[in-house]
């Protein structure tokens, strides 16, 4: 079987308020969406929460614990002005931290070759210690770290082309030579970080910051000059992707101008890579994208890419 793809029901108990962006109606489309695409090399799994030894790899103790102790009973929990701690938030986190690492069970027991996980809270703005841009917990890296400790494997890549910088991942990858991050993003906007000359203690961090305007030509050029040589060079063990489609034209945060089409040539190439160099390993989670309608169109380009 080709792809998995995990997700859980309780990631749209997220309660991020009207005319949030990060809403549970993005969720709702993709899943909708990918369920109508009707392929014999795709099945569906939930997820389970995430045990939380797996946590502190990533994240501290007092962190989660301090999580919990604002986790609210009543009215929502405001981080900052864009991350919102509703009643349910830390059971919808858990859950798709959980799922991701499912999607490393299917695919590291060899059932599958790759996963995709629609999933919300999205994760890569997490850090250590603190939740900002709509994240709590680093889904990728948590489940990077869970691949490491409980399948033994060595070389884990992240790639992201979500149109922000992964600030939280790149911080928890920093130090740590067998963990390679690269991200393309739009340079001068949230979180603000992501410069070229930020490479990690070993060259194991890529940044592509790119201007606005960025279209497909640019885009690919960057990958294909920067980003896949440099991953060829890392020779990874399994590759996982933080899968924002916040870079389409149409999308309402950033001022990149790819197209669904250029979602799928990602993948593709991706996909391509890990099929050569990584026995097919290749696990995605959802980042952001907060067209709906382009969201939906992109995730399913996405997984017509993984499950070819
Ligand atoms: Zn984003």
């Amino acid at each position: 079987m080709s792809t998995a793809i995990v997700t859980h029901k309780d990631c749209i108990l997220h309660e991020t308020g009207i005319n949030h962006p990060e809403s549970k109606e993005r969720l709702i489309a993709v899943n909708k969406s990918l369920k109508a695409f009707k392929s014999s090399k795709i099945k569906w799994f939930e997820g389970q929460e995430i045990e939380s030894k797996y946590f502190y790899e990533v994240h501290t103790k007092s962190y989660f614990q301090d999580i919990k102790k604002k986790s609210p009973t009543d009215e929502p929990y405001r981080i900052d002005a864009d991350t919102i701690l509703s009643k349910d938030s830390l059971r919808a986190a858990l859950v798709a931290t959980g799922s991701v690492c499912k999607a490393v069970d299917l695919v590291l027991k060899g059932n599958f070759r790759n996963a995709f996980c629609p999933i919300r809270p999205p994760g890569h703005h997490a850090e250590p210690e603190r939740a900002m841009g709509f994240c709590f917990f680093n889904n990728v890296a948590i489940a990077a770290n869970y691949a490491k400790i409980k399948y033994g494997i060595n070389k884990c890549a992240v790639i992201d082309f979500d149109v922000h910088h992964g600030n939280g991942t790149q911080k928890m990858f920093w130090d740590k030579p067998n963990m390679f991050y690269a991200s393309t993003h739009q340079e001068g906007i949230f979180p603000g970080t992501g410069f070229k000359d930020e490479t990690g203690i070993k060259n194991n961090i890529i940044n592509v910051p790119l201007p606005a305007g960025t279209d497909s030509e640019l885009f690919k050029k960057s990958y294909d000059d920067l980003i896949i040589p440099a991953l060829n060079k890392f020779a990874p063990d399994i590759i996982f992707v933080s899968a924002g489609f916040d870079a389409h034209i149409d999308d309402p945060l950033a001022d990149f101008r790819l197209t669904n089409k250029d979602f799928y040539w990602i993948t593709k190439r991706l996909n391509d890579f890990a099929i050569k160099n990584c026995k097919g390993k290749l696990i995605s989670c959802l980042e952001g994208g907060y067209n709906i309608k382009a969201l939906t169109e992109s995730c399913l380009e996405h997984v017509k890419g993984l499950s070819i």
